[in-house]
């Protein structure tokens, strides 16, 4: 069959669309052979308004049938065998789960063995770990040496909890990473210029345990606050020890391309999501 293809980048991300299948990749990501990876976007799917097109989170209001074809669309466009995803249960926690190859399909194909569950880590070839989005930040994670990974969802309060500091904290307990060797990347997520917030929120940030994340609270004239959510994640990483020159930024806010992305805020709520994937291939 042929497929029609074009490629482009947005932000800091390659952009693919694959026969209407919407695919954003890291350029870094996509130079580490063991992996795979993609994130989704609005495009390519067959879910009906307000949902459309690409939809991928069950519990929407979208039907059961709609957002499994999606699945099965967007795992063909991306080259992600379908019958390896395995899905977290997000309620912005900090909770982060060692998954293995038992669990290919839950959350998607079969039922789901835990819940308040934002993060997912794996060194089992054959797996893909899924996670959820529409504004909060994807936090990608690659052990390069030991061939293991991590995908976590940070939304504010994941963010100020800390998710990133526990993967890579379970990362190195579950797989001996060194986070001096971890490369991570930071995906499309509400930005500093769309993520404005009140004082209890900004307080948050003022005061979170892990790191010093005053640096990413700007005021606003109207007496609120603008939070730079990617800048947040970057210091906790940092803190953890991953090199700065080894995370990535997509510099690609949600809100702004709310025509392409899913936008939590954009939408008023109503609205269709995206998954991250990150995987590693069969041996
Ligand atoms: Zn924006």
């Amino acid at each position: 069959m042929q497929q029609s293809s074009t490629k482009t980048s947005l932000g800091e991300m390659s952009y693919t669309e694959i026969d209407t299948v919407g695919i954003l990749r890291f350029p870094k990501l996509e130079q580490i052979p063991f992996i795979l990876h993609a994130f989704s976007t609005r495009k390519g799917g067959v879910s009906p308004s307000p949902y459309d097109t690409m939809n991928l989170n069950f519990g929407r209001g979208d039907s059961d049938g709609n957002v499994t074809e999606n699945f099965r669309r967007f795992c063909n466009a991306s080259h992600i065998p379908y019958h390896s995803l395995v899905s977290s249960h997000q309620t912005h926690t900090a909770n982060v789960l060692r998954v293995y190859a038992s669990h290919k399909g839950a959350g998607i194909f079969k039922e789901r063995p835990w819940e308040n569950i934002d993060g997912l880590l794996t060194n089992d070839p054959g797996v893909t770990l899924v996670t959820y989005y529409a504004d909060c930040t994807p936090l990608f994670f690659v052990d390069p040496i030991h061939h293991a990974i991590g995908l976590a969802h940070a939304g504010w309060r994941g963010t100020v909890a800390g998710i990133g500091i526990r993967m890579v904290e379970a990362m190195k307990t579950e797989f001996g990473s060194d986070p001096t060797e971890l490369v991570a990347a930071i995906g499309p997520s509400i930005g500093p210029c769309c993520y404005e917030v009140d004082e209890p929120v900004m307080k948050q940030f003022q005061n979170a345990p892990q790191a010093d994340l005053r640096p990413c609270i700007q005021s606003k004239e109207n007496g609120k606050y603008t939070i730079d959510l990617w800048q947040a994640n970057r210091l906790l990483l940092q803190k953890v020890g991953i090199p700065a020159a080894s995370i990535y930024d997509s510099k690609l806010c949600t809100a702004c391309h709310s025509q392409l992305l899913w936008s939590h805020r954009a939408t008023g709520g109503i609205r269709g999501g995206m998954a991250a994937m990150l995987g590693i291939r069969e041996e």
